[in-house]
């Protein structure tokens, strides 16, 4: 290929890239990936890297397996395409269908299929608003979600999403959308204990549902743990409280598993983890590993039964695309088949643990939480309070992934929070590596922001 330097050059000039700044891409160039094996990518200048987030959340099976490259040329072969509307299916649908109803928790037996998590969830939109109407109840429209959720990139999806910036930039979010408080102990729970806060923000959802009235909310949307707002991990009181709120009222409940699906949690849905019974969960990411853009909304029977009474006026062109489909299944079997869930359970996930909460002594950590294999951090100017730094938020944890890239490890920084959400297939020595990267970097970091004169609490 090009020199990296006009790959970097063209790809400035032309290419539009996700939630970066055209300043930012033309002054350091984005780092170009040329492959993958493993838990270890390399980039154009032969640099070998520890992807400590499995590229968006999501290659839980790790890179480089043949088995899905030579499924999806097959299927390209026999069939690349064919719809699911107007009566006709295909093998790869109908198969990865029944697998989904077979893995999912409790009566989830039914998918409607899409390309990724923001369509998934924009289907759920819908989904929960014709079920209302089709039950004779058309004022239930209203959809609760959470501050600093992350739903998607889309009108609706990230309306459903929490993330203030996002809903700035568009006039999110659209009618009938609302949000309640995130159970982030660390900067929001102030005197409260743990399990006060935890059961304090659970209630917020009884009183907004009190609030609106019961005859006017649809549903309440989350993310069993929320990823991409830091590795937020509710306080144990949180869920036991908002599964009762939601068995006690007429409403239905999402849960959003793009990131907490397929293992992560060392389950195979976050919902075991938590002993959620969800009437819909949306899935993405680890469905195929990232090998294929697919995602989807699974249905339970109840939900089902009343949406097919009549023609749901809704679907994409690459609903169940067949060739990601069978991409997805063949995940799948791998996932079953090498036991990568006991894997994460019984191996991976404790050793990570034990490695992860050794970073709570350094002194640039305020603290350390982990479930599975989705980890995060606090950077703390202090660790004797839990307060942001004076410097807006973000500038150390940028300042901190840089020092992370140069160190050949992926990890990523959400406002202060560092996170790693590896590929599940990691071994212990790959772990090794990660926390002898992560300290070096922490270390670094910590000396940069000092000199910067950053090292400095808010008031
Ligand atoms: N929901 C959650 C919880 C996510 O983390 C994401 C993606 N990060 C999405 C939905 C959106 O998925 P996609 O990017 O595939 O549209």
């Amino acid at each position: 290929h090009m020199p990296t330097a006009e790959l970097q050059a063209i790809d400035a000039a032309h290419h539009m890239h996700p939630f970066t700044a055209n300043d930012e891409l033309a002054k350091h160039g984005a780092r170009v990936i040329t492959r993958a094996d493993g838990v270890t990518l390399t980039d154009s200048e032969g640099e070998q890297i520890l992807d400590a987030m499995a590229g968006l959340w999501c290659v839980n099976i790790g890179y480089g397996r043949d088995e899905l490259a030579e499924v999806a040329a097959r299927q390209m072969k026999e069939l690349p395409y064919y719809n699911t509307f107007f009566m006709s299916t295909h093998v790869p649908a109908i198969a990865l269908a029944q697998k989904l109803a077979e893995l999912a928790p409790g009566d989830l037996n039914h998918v409607f299929f899409a390309s990724g998590g923001s369509e998934a969830n924009d289907t759920n939109i819908r989904l929960v608003r014709r079920y209302w109407d089709l039950m004779g109840k058309p004022d239930k429209k209203v959809i609760i979600s959470r501050k600093n959720a992350y739903h998607g990139t889309s009108m609706g999806s990230a309306s459903l999403g929490g993330m203030q910036g996002m809903h700035a930039q568009g006039g999110m979010p659209i009618p009938d959308i609302v949000h309640i408080g995130q159970p982030y102990w660390y900067l929001e729970g102030g005197d409260m204990s743990p399990e006060e806060f935890g059961l304090m923000r659970a209630r917020e959802l009884e009183q907004k549902i009190d609030e609106l009235g019961e005859g006017r909310v649809a549903a309440f949307i989350a993310e069993p743990i929320q990823g991409a707002g830091g590795v937020i991990i509710p306080p144990d009181s949180y869920w036991p409280e908002v599964r009762r709120i939601c068995a006690e009222r007429d409403i239905l409940f999402i849960a959003d598993e793009v990131i907490t699906g397929f293992g992560r949690t060392g389950e195979w849905f976050g919902s075991q983890h938590y002993d959620l019974s969800p009437d819909i969960m949306t899935v993405a990411k680890g469905l195929s590993s990232g090998y294929a853009p697919i995602g989807g909304s699974l249905v339970s029977d109840k939900v089902a039964a009343v949406i097919g009474r009549e023609e749901f006026t809704h679907g994409y062109t690459y609903s169940g695309h067949p060739v990601a489909a069978a991409v997805a299944l063949e995940n799948l079997r791998i996932l079953e088949e090498e036991r990568i869930v006991d894997h994460v359970r019984d191996e991976a996930a404790p050793y990570l643990a034990e490695k992860w909460h050794q970073l709570a002594d350094h002194p640039f950590v305020g603290e350390t939480t982990i479930v599975g294999m989705m980890a995060s951090l606090a950077l703390t100017a202090d660790k004797s309070v839990r307060k942001p730094f004076k410097a807006s938020p973000g500038t150390v944890g940028y300042m901190t992934r840089e020092r992370c890239f140069g160190n050949n490890l992926i990890m990523r920084h959400v406002a202060d929070r560092m996170i790693v959400a590896p590929p599940l297939v990691m071994t212990k020595s790959d772990i090794d590596t990660l926390f002898e990267r992560a300290v070096k970097s922490l270390d670094e970091a910590y000396k940069d922001v000092k000199e910067a004169g950053l090292l400095e609490t808010a008031d």
